[in-house]
């Protein structure tokens, strides 16, 4: 499913630019335009979905394939020494695009 008014959608489109590092026909990842680390990609899966809290038995089948794929894309772009991965979910962990995504952030040591 496509939602046209998602920003994440309209970067899969290619109606909003976006710096890609790796695509394939079920995930897009792409560096973050406000990075907060030296590297910060966002993951996500074509399929738009708002929530984790939406996950399903499909989905989680996307999420797997995302998380057996984000080691290589990791590496490809200089993770090496680490990252981190984080999901928000909702308004208390600030999430603020509704469409699943996984943060990649590393290229140095991270605060916490
Ligand atoms: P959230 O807070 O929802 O977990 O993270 C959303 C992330 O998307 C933020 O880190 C924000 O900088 C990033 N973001 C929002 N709009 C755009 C956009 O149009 N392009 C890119 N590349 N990143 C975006
Ligand atoms: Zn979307």
């Amino acid at each position: 499913m496509i939602d046209k008014n998602c920003v994440f959608c309209r970067i899969c489109g290619g109606q909003i630019p976006s710096s890609k590092v790796y695509e394939d026909e079920k995930m897009l990842v792409f560096k973050d335009i406000e990075p907060k680390a030296k590297v910060h990609l966002l993951a996500i899966p074509k399929d738009h979905f708002k929530l984790l809290s939406e996950m399903d038995c499909e989905r989680a089948e996307t999420l797997k394939y995302m998380l057996t794929k984000i080691p290589e894309i990791a590496k490809e772009n200089g993770l090496e020494n680490g990252y981190r991965l984080i999901i928000n979910q909702g308004d208390d962990a600030g999430q603020t695009v509704f469409h699943l995504h996984i943060h990649i952030l590393g290229g140095e040591t991270l605060p916490w």
